[in-house]
């Protein structure tokens, strides 16, 4: 490989918030976004293809080359993530498990959760050691004005889906929420879903990169915190956070911005 196009597909490591220092893997790595949502906040530009389809968007040995020519490197996740939803990758299981072969550690999932009804997703999710799922409504109406997803996904199908995973799934579980303007009065409601979801974390979070919507102030995040009493919450302005120098600026910065905005993930 040549130095100009040595990760492709590889980007970070990141400082998270979440997850500590996160090393990415986008399974889709098209130039235009692909995803099954246009959230209202995304942080990386308007969906450019809304679609439902699964497919193999990069072949899972190209993705494994890049992970065995990785210099040595302290991480605590390797994380999917990148310019699109994850999960409509149709070799995500595989990839997985090939990188488990191929080195030690952590692999965690960042998903919008409109697949997750499926059994084939629910089952390449069930090989990595944490799944975020993403809960930013509390009706179809809320769903349609924030996530704004292709329309064959539904909340309620997408809700049942995330409760089943749940019951089968034997990693670590979290519920990404990202609360803005649009959603910031379904607190209460998104509160006692989550509760029903069982899982075993909470994150709140706003956009704090730029995007077209106004991030929520530490304050309004604090009193939406409220709501999710007796569950284990944590929220962006909480977080901690390092600076890291990724491996390659330019596989980063496609997915999450300008470098100067790296040291946080969505
Ligand atoms: S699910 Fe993620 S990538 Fe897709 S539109 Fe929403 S924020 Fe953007």
């Amino acid at each position: 490989m040549t130095k100009k196009t040595r990760y492709k597909y590889i980007y970070g490591p990141v400082s998270s918030w979440r997850l500590g220092t996160s090393l990415g893997i986008d399974p889709i790595s098209r130039d235009k976004k692909i995803c099954t949502f246009d959230c209202v906040y995304c942080q990386v530009g308007q969906t450019a293809v809304l679609s439902d389809k699964r497919e193999v968007f990069v072949p899972t040995k190209k993705i494994i080359e890049e992970i065995q020519s990785l210099p040595p490197l302290k991480i605590d996740y390797i994380t999917f993530s990148g310019r699109g939803e994850p999960t409509l990758a149709k070799n995500l299981g595989e990839i997985i498990r090939r990188i488990r072969d191929a080195r030690r550690g952590k692999i965690a999932v960042i998903t919008n959760a409109s697949l997750v009804d499926r059994k084939d997703v629910q089952e390449d999710l069930a090989f990595a050691d944490l799944v975020m799922l993403k809960l930013d409504a509390c009706s179809e109406e809320a769903f349609l004005k924030i996530n704004r997803p292709v329309p064959s996904v539904k909340f309620d199908k997408s809700l049942q889906g995330m409760k089943k995973f749940r019951s089968g799934y034997k990693g670590k579980l979290a519920l990404q929420i990202m609360f803005v303007e649009e959603n910031k009065d379904c607190a209460p409601e998104i509160a006692g879903l989550a509760k029903d979801i069982k899982a075993d974390e909470v994150q709140i979070n706003t956009p704090l990169r730029p995007c077209s919507t106004r991030p929520l102030a530490k304050e309004e995040l604090d009193a939406i915190k409220g709501y999710f009493q007796g569950m284990k919450v944590v929220h962006v302005y909480e977080g901690k956070k390092q600076a890291i120098k990724p491996i390659s600026k330019t596989a980063t910065s496609k997915r999450r911005g300008i470098c100067e905005k790296l040291r946080s993930d969505d």
